[in-house]
């Protein structure tokens, strides 16, 4: 089945809500711009849609055929380092291929066997994916003890977006051997010091889970390059293959059942329907393994302060709320209210917004403004700082879950909490891009994440 990337242009703002509520089409959520024929956004769809939509109205400018390149692409992938699987020939810096799921694992292994490494430590995750994978993160940090500051990364959550495991060990790799030989990292015009490596290795944890759903991430480079979800069994009587799945960033427990607590009208990006495509939310929440693991993390690692969740694309750096419009001005109105179920998530009306403390909203900001200066110093990209919540509102996700942890338990640690969503929509295959365009996303992403490291107090 065809899969057509596209430009979709609707005369009205509701025209653009409709082409997730009712036509279904998959939409980067941040790519909504005002041009003069009306709105247009950066999407997915497949002919039949890209046929209903010109018939409503819609002018579609088709891209490439995802399918196809997205076929071509997966040739592209690393089938063989040519070897053992070291840490030398798992090098991303040094390859040429994006890594596979058996490398990913072992990079990571291989990273904590390295000689003389008091400081990096394999983290087996306890819950096995549906197709039974174990998953591992890696801990960097050096010493023990009170005080110390817990960051966490996460990767690989949606299958298609293949960069983003690269890009956590590529991570990985470039921190441990910077403090192994005590140098410097530099990415394009900015310099992250042996000092300031140093400081961050041995004053704070640094935890990397960069491969999170390993069966969706085969099941996209095998065979379905589209493919979002994890690979939960269909439910019985389901025989059609998008039945399989669910959306593991629509499976937390923040707001998760989301048609009692949004408005009826709302565009929100999540569905309750298994044999949805993309954003099936799941049985219950936190019903899979791979959310279980994910949270697994900051549970067991309470000391975690920040997160980042990485996913692509459109080159943007996400802070909560990712369910309404935030507001600083009432605590009252918020996710955990009962008075305002049924009215959340349309942007710009007054029913509902969702509550964030304007210190916090402060410091959520700043933050990522210093990953915003540090991927531009790599090549010049500039990605934007941005809330969550776009026309296209979301419930269930990680970042939103992670910072609601303190406000619904006060015994938890608040979580500044991000989605980077790295890559540009003028990239073919923008899940995906060719690897050569992927390696300098690679750099530039990796440049904020150290960046955020080093701020991150
Ligand atoms: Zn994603």
């Amino acid at each position: 089945m065809s899969n057509y990337h596209a430009r979709i242009t609707g005369s009205d703002y509701a025209a653009m809500a409709d082409l997730v509520t009712k036509y279904k089409v998959t939409v980067a959520r941040h790519t909504v711009e005002k041009v003069a024929q009306g709105y247009r956004v950066d999407a997915h769809a497949s002919d039949e849609q890209i046929r209903a939509l010109e018939a409503a109205g819609y002018n579609v400018e088709r891209l490439e055929d995802a399918q196809i390149q997205g076929v071509a692409r997966q040739k592209e992938k690393r089938t063989s380092t040519g070897g053992a699987l070291t840490r030398e020939a798992l090098s991303v810096a040094a390859g040429t291929g994006y890594l596979d799921v058996a490398h990913i694992e072992a990079a990571l292994a291989a990273e904590s066997e390295a000689p003389n490494d008091a400081f990096t430590t394999l983290i087996k995750l306890p819950n096995e994916t549906w197709e039974k994978r174990v998953c591992h993160a890696l801990k960097i940090g050096k010493g023990s003890g009170a005080g110390r500051v817990g960051i966490y990364f996460l990767g690989g959550v949606h299958a298609r977006e293949w960069g983003s495991p690269d890009i956590l060990v590529n991570f990985v790799q470039l921190l441990a051997n910077a403090y192994r030989t005590n140098t410097d990292i530099t990415i394009g015009s900015r310099t992250f010091t042996a000092a300031q490596i140093k400081s961050v290795v041995e004053k704070k944890d640094v935890y990397v889970f960069p491969q999170a759903n390993p069966d969706g991430r085969n099941y996209s480079m095998l065979t379905e390059p589209m493919w979002r979800k994890n690979r939960r069994p269909a439910p019985a009587g389901h025989t059609q293959s998008q039945c399989v799945g669910v959306d593991v960033n629509r499976n937390y427990d923040f707001l998760w059942d989301f048609p009692k607590y949004f408005d009826p009208k709302s565009p929100i990006a999540n569905s309750t329907d298994p044999c949805d495509h993309d954003v099936y939310i799941g049985p219950a929440a936190t019903s899979e393994p791979e959310t279980k693991n994910a949270v697994w993390m900051f549970d067991n690692f309470p000391h975690i302060r920040y997160f980042v969740d990485l996913h692509s694309y459109s080159e943007d750096i996400l802070y909560n709320w990712g369910d309404d419009v935030d507001q600083s001005a009432d605590p009252a109105m918020n996710f955990q209210n009962p008075a305002y179920d049924g009215k959340r998530g349309i942007a710009n009306d007054k029913a509902y917004r969702e509550y964030i403390a304007a210190e916090d909203k402060k410091i959520a900001v700043n933050l990522a403004n210093e990953m915003r200066d540090a991927i531009k110093a790599s090549r010049g990209r500039t990605y934007k700082t941005e809330q969550s919540m776009s026309l296209y509102p979301t419930a269930g996700t990680s970042d939103d879950y992670a910072f609601s942890r303190h406000l619904v338990d006060a015994k938890k640690a608040k979580v500044f909490s991000y989605t980077i969503e790295w890559g540009s929509p003028q990239n073919p295959t923008p899940f995906h891009p060719p690897y050569p365009e992927m390696k300098q996303i690679i750099d530039e992403v990796t440049s904020g994440l150290l960046a955020f490291c080093i701020s991150a107090q």
